[in-house]
This record gives C-alpha cells, structure tokens and sequence, in this order.
C-alpha cells in the first residue's frame, strides 16, 4: 500500500482557510448543511418518519417503495414497509429494528441534512453515542398512542436517556415530533399532553426552550411531514395550521464552524476501498483537511496520505469543520487504524490521555460512585475500560464552585471533579486521543457508562498524562 500514489495538496495552509470562508461565505447564500440525529424509543416510528420523509421529498422513487412493500409484506411484517429503506442488514430487517448508524441525505429549501439514524434498542447505546457525537441537531420522535408514551418516558426508557445523552454530546436543538397522532384520532388534548410532560424534562436536560420546537406528525400517513393536506390530515387540519416538520428542518441552525483550530477527525467507521485502499468515515469537530495532506493517526505513530474526500456522496478538494466526510487514505499501515482513532495534522496532534480530570455531572444511579470504581469511558466512536481513580470535589450544579473537597462517594444527580484512569486491557494500557474542552468543545466531552448504563456525562479539564 505505501507504493500508490498520493496526490499532491493543492493549496498552501493560508489560501487554503481563503478558499474555505470564500465557499462557506457562499453556501451561507444557498443550502446550508447540517447534520440530525433521530433518536427515541425502540418503535416510536423513527425509520418510518425518514423514510416516509425520503419518498414525500423525492428520495425514494415509486418502484423502490413498492419494492419494499412487497418484500416487507412477503416477510411478514408490512407495517414496516416504509421502513424498509433505511434497515440495510438483513438482520435488521429480520428482526424488524435500527441497528447501526445509517447515513442519508437530503435536502430542504434552505438546508442540505445529513440524516445519522440512531438505533433505539437498549443494547445499541454505543451506537446511538456515536451518531449524537457527530450531529448538530436531534429529531426526538416519540408515540403518542395511550400507555406507548408513558413507557417511552418512564426510568429506564429511551426518550429521557436518548435526550440527555444528545444534550451532553453537545446537540442544543431539538425537534420533537409527536408521531402516531392517528392512534389517538388527532386529539389536541394528547398532542399538549405530551408537551407538557415533555417541556420541563427538556429545560431540565439543558435545552434551551428557544432551541426546541415541537410538531403533530402520522409518519405512516405522511401527515404533517412535507405537507398537512388530503383526508388524512383533515382531523388534524381542525386544530393545527402550524409549520410542517420540513418547515421546522429548514429552520435548523448549521453547525459553528472552527476552521482556524487544528484539524480533529475522529474515525466513526472504517471500509476497505478498492485494491489496497481503504476509506474511514468521521466527523470533523474543527480545522480544515484537503486531498493530499498528510494526516497522523492517533494513537500510534502512523500518518497517512488523503487521496480523496467526499462529502454530500461527492468528491470534494477539502472539507471544513462541522461537516461529515468520507476520507479515502493511502500510504497507510491500517494496523494502528481503528473506530475511535483520532487523524490530526502531524504538527499540531491530539494528546494522549492515560490519567487525566473532568468535571462531571452524575445521573440517576444506583449505587453510588466511590473513588475505584470501575467504569466504561465513552468519546466520540471509542469506549474504553476506565476507572474513576479520584474524587477531587463535589461542585454546585448551578455556579460550580467546590462544595466539599475529597468527598467519599457521589451520588445521584451531584456534580463533581474527578480523575479519570484509563484501565489496561490485557497485557497493554493504551492512551486515548483527548484534549481538554477548553481547547477543544468537542474532543473534550466524555460519557460515563457502567454495566449498560450511562451513569455521568462530562468535559475534559486537564490531561495529567
Ligand atoms: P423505530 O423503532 O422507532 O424505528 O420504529 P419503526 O419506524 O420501526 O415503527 C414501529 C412501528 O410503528 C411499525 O409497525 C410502524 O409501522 C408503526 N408506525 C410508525 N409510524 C406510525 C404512525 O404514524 N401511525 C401508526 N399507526 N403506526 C406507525
């Protein structure tokens, strides 16, 4: 593989960043791209709603919709047919659920969306984190049919953790949709129901009421979703003249941009290309990358060389901070290259944490974290055995001024200062690729998990080594 051929870069650093303001000042004109996580319950309708949404805006053609009926139908199960689209494996299909992350893409009047489908099984978290790390807005999809909501919402379902985790990975904004309104034949009083359960727990989280929108959708119906008009719409025509879900996407705020930070590109998937190829997908939080630069892979001590990039499905010189990309590498020894693993310009890398401190916010736990305690470290697409090696102070939640220094356990819903220790698996102890948040919002923020429960959410405040 060191044999192919790399291209060469085409721009120097600084007209580089010219070219990028130049392009981005431009697309702030035309669509401006975002990228959504849809999250929610397992069966809230989140596959139905997008590909529901695929077809009404042009997506999905005739023939690859009745296709999918008729195979979901032949299957068994052909009230999943319009989610057909978007459950690739056949495993998925099978068992009628999200799994992993798939990427589509479309487009509004003003925003071009990238879609990171979040699997909504308890055991598919992992997932669901990673697609959050990567987004800058959240479509939270909940059931209103009696008793469906509830147990949405009640401890231990996925609506408050897939909204406490999106907040915690940084999604701000949030439209809510309250599917499956046919189910309770477009009643007004169960649309505002849900609200007001809903509206506190979103403030609670740390949404901010001005980011959060909420919407009456029938994702089977296609009610409400790029248009509200025909029969099925009719019951809900009586009470609503609000925007349409499309109304409310083409409303999103795009994402900050840091294009000036050093490039930070952590690796959410990997393909082997063609020949010796081989591609790696992944978000990239800041800087800017073009076709032919040399990037190194963190950890280890490999760089590679970008042959290609591509972003929106097309082939692009350079892609900027906020976008996601698909980056074919050469000149690569794929050995130190794995999900989770951070490329960043060789003189300006990413440092590598093996100790380090953090602020922390705990939630609802059981049992209470004493210093020791063994627990799963998430960032970005890596997680990682980790222990909780210090408890430096407990904080106040609001000012975050040390309440009590050395404390002995923390409880739950108690905000804290801790170290942090990567623990070694087998025979190796491994660094991870972190920086602190101050210098970096989103390589600094980290989720704490224990035995399938996510038990903290945190920044990054100094690596100690
Ligand atoms: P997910 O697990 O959130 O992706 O949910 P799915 O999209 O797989 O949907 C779960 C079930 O709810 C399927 O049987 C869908 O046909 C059904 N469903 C989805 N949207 C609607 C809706 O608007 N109305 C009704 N009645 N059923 C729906």
């Amino acid at each position: 593989s060191k044999a192919e051929e790399a291209p060469k870069m085409s721009f120097a650093h600084d007209k580089l960043l010219e070219e990028v303001r130049k392009s981005l000042d431009a697309q702030r004109k035309g669509k401006q791209a975002l990228s959504l996580v849809v999250i929610g319950h397992v069966d809230a309708g989140k596959s139905t709603l997008m590909g529901r949404l695929l077809y009404e805006l042009g997506r999905m053609d005739e023939r690859t919709r009745a296709a999918n009926e008729r195979n979901s139908t032949k299957a068994g199960k052909s009230s999943f047919s319009w989610a057909w689209s978007l459950d690739g494996t056949s495993e998925e299909r099978e068992r009628g659920i999200t799994m992993d992350v798939a990427l589509e893409s479309f487009s509004t009047t003003k925003r071009q969306i990238t879609v990171l489908d979040a699997p909504g099984h308890k055991e598919f978290i992992p997932n669901m984190i990673s697609g959050a790390s990567r987004a800058d807005c959240a479509l939270l999809v909940v059931d209103a049919s009696t008793g469906e909501f509830e147990s949405g919402f009640e401890r231990g379902g996925q609506t408050r953790e897939h909204l406490v985790l999106a907040r915690s990975l940084g999604v701000a904004q949030v439209i809510v949709a309250i599917n499956k309104l046919d189910q309770v034949q477009w009643g007004k009083n169960r649309y505002e129901e849900i609200c007001a359960l809903l509206r506190p727990f979103l403030t609670q989280s740390g949404f901010h009421s001005a980011k959060t929108s909420f919407i009456p959708i029938g994702a089977m119906l296609g009610v409400n979703l790029v248009a509200c008009e025909g029969e099925d719409a009719k019951q809900l025509l009586e009470w609503y003249q609000g925007p349409t879900l499309v109304d409310l996407l083409d409303k999103l705020e795009p994402p900050s941009r840091d294009i000036t930070a050093p490039a930070r590109i952590p690796v959410s998937n990997i393909f082997k290309g063609q020949g010796s190829g081989i591609s790696v997908s992944g978000r990239v939080l800041s800087g800017v990358v073009q076709v032919g630069e040399r990037l190194r892979i963190l950890p280890g001590d490999e760089t590679a060389v970008v042959k290609s990039i591509e972003v929106e499905e097309e082939n692009v010189p350079w892609v900027a901070a906020g976008s996601n990309a698909i980056l074919a590498l050469v000149s690569v020894d794929s050995v130190q290259l794995t999900i989770g693993s951070v490329l960043c310009p060789p003189a300006n890398p990413v440092p590598l944490a093996l100790t380090f401190t953090a602020r922390i916010l705990i939630f609802d736990l059981q049992v209470p974290i004493i210093a020791g305690a063994m627990v799963e470290l998430f960032h970005h697409s890596r997680d990682v055995p980790a222990s909780v090696s210090k408890l430096i102070a407990t904080l106040d939640r609001a000012s975050g001024k040390v309440v009590k220094s050395n404390p002995r356990v923390l409880g739950k819903a108690s905000s804290a200062e801790v170290q942090i220790t990567i623990r070694s698996t087998g025979s190796s102890t491994r660094p991870i690729p972190l920086e602190p948040y101050a210098a970096n919002k989103a390589m600094g923020r980290i989720l704490i998990r224990r035995e399938g429960e996510t038990i903290a959410a945190g920044i990054v405040m100094e690596v100690l080594g």
